[in-house]
């Protein structure tokens, strides 16, 4: 899970890390309250979203007074930053910067350790200076089990070529990001720019964290810093549910057990709808796991038929510890618990059973003749006929019928 910037802000603070105040708005008369209550003759007034590259979209915009403050609010709100609509902003005290540097702590999965990376030359464009000057950013490597101790913090700041003057206290805020990056179970602190103000004084002014999901049973209070406004109402659905769905933006509807064969499900989908005029593509990721009951199935053709885009739905399953046979029964009872639920299957089934008890558990769906359930053996025949429904119902739709 992503955090916004202002709650990176709160959670640094929250460590000690040194950073502004900052307080959020969602209308332009709180923002002009809230920089009244910051009281200091600038301040910045920032875009919440979760994506970088604010500055240069124009959604960082310095004020002088709470007037003015408003006005940048105005404009900022509501403003649509790669696909993301500002809805609120934070409004900061300003910062009278001297230099920006860049900090960030990683999961570098390949070599199995943390990373850090640091430059003197913060500020936006870290991706450029990345490629072109990759000298100028120090990647250090963190062992996991230690962390960003003072041994650690210090070769960082030396790495980074920082001043003689400044590395102490830059070394003493890269350790607090390190008890953070720990303590909370992130995947990623950065810090860009960390900046030194005039007076000398080193500032964390713009954080992106990123917490590890699968750390969420260690922390009950990360639930609070949800925010589900910005995700979609069927992958909030889904997760109610216990389900691993992801939102696309096709028509194919996808189920499948296992997250890998799901995810070539979706490549096999696509490219069978290369043929067709109106290139029907998958409409989710649904993986409903091992033992997939009659329940999960249930549950994930409701999600997947709640998608209004879905014109036909493509449930590949390689039966393994739990068989097509058991699979197929987990289909019947699923169209009776959906008739249930005054729920109706509407839209075309496409089933492809293989492997552990493929032929049972084909014989299975054969017996029960569902309505609009068809059965292909294969998965590029299945995905194939799933895209040509899709197809057909698209085009019949465009001609009213
Ligand atoms: P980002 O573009 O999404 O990374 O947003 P940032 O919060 O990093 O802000 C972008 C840039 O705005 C920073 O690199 C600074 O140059 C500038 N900026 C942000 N806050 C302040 C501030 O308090 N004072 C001044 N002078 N500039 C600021
Ligand atoms: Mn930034």
């Amino acid at each position: 899970m992503d955090l916004y910037e202002y709650q990176a802000r709160d959670t640094f603070e929250k460590y000690g890390v040194p950073v502004l105040k900052g307080i959020t708005a969602t209308t332009p008369d709180e923002a002009k309250a809230a920089a009244a209550e910051l009281g200091s003759s600038v301040v910045v007034v920032k875009a919440q979203v979760k994506t970088g590259g604010r500055g240069k979209a124009g959604g960082v915009k310095i004020a002088r007074s709470p007037e003015e403050a408003a006005q940048r609010a105005e404009e900022i709100l509501g403003l649509d930053i790669k696909g993301h609509v500002v809805k609120t902003v934070m409004v900061t005290e300003g910062a009278d910067i001297a230099e920006e540097y860049y900090f960030s702590l990683l999961l570098d999965r390949a070599n199995r350790t943390y990373l850090a990376m640091c430059s003197k030359e913060g500020g936006m464009d870290i991706e450029q200076l990345a490629v072109e000057r990759p000298e100028a950013l120090a990647r250090i490597p963190v062992d996991p089990l230690v962390g960003i101790d003072q041994a650690k913090a210090d070769e960082i700041v030396a790495a980074a070529g920082f001043d003689e003057a400044d590395r102490p206290e830059i070394a003493r805020v890269l350790q607090l990001l390190g008890k953070l990056y720990q303590a909370e179970d992130a995947t990623l602190v950065e810090v860009n720019p960390l900046v030194k103000t005039r007076d000398g004084s080193i500032l964390a002014l713009d954080g992106k964290v990123s917490l590890d999901e699968n750390a969420d049973f260690r922390h009950p209070e990360h639930e609070a810093l949800v925010d589900n406004s910005a995700t979609d109402p069927l992958e909030n659905a889904a997760k109610e549910k216990g389900l691993n769905y992801v939102k696309l933006d096709g028509s194919v509807g996808i189920i499948g057990n296992g997250a890998g064969l799901v995810m070539s499900t979706l490549d096999v989908v696509a490219y069978a709808g290369e043929q067709f005029p109106g290139q029907p593509r998958p409409a989710n990721f649904l993986d409903i796991g091992g033992g997939a009951s009659a329940e999960v199935m249930a549950n994930g053709l409701e999600i997947i038929l709640s998608d209004a885009q879905v014109k036909s739905v493509f449930v590949n399953v390689f039966g393994g510890i739990t068989a097509c046979d058991e699979v197929a029964n987990g289909i019947v009872q699923a169209f009776e618990l959906l008739a249930s639920r005054d729920e109706h299957v509407d839209r075309p089934l496409v089933v492809r059973l293989d492997g552990n008890n493929a032929e049972e558990g084909r014989a299975i769906l054969t017996d029960a003749n569902l309505a609009g359930l068809e059965q292909v053996d294969t998965m590029d025949g299945a995905a194939q006929r799933a895209a040509e429904l899709a197809q057909d119902a698209a085009a019949g739709s465009a001609r009213g019928n």
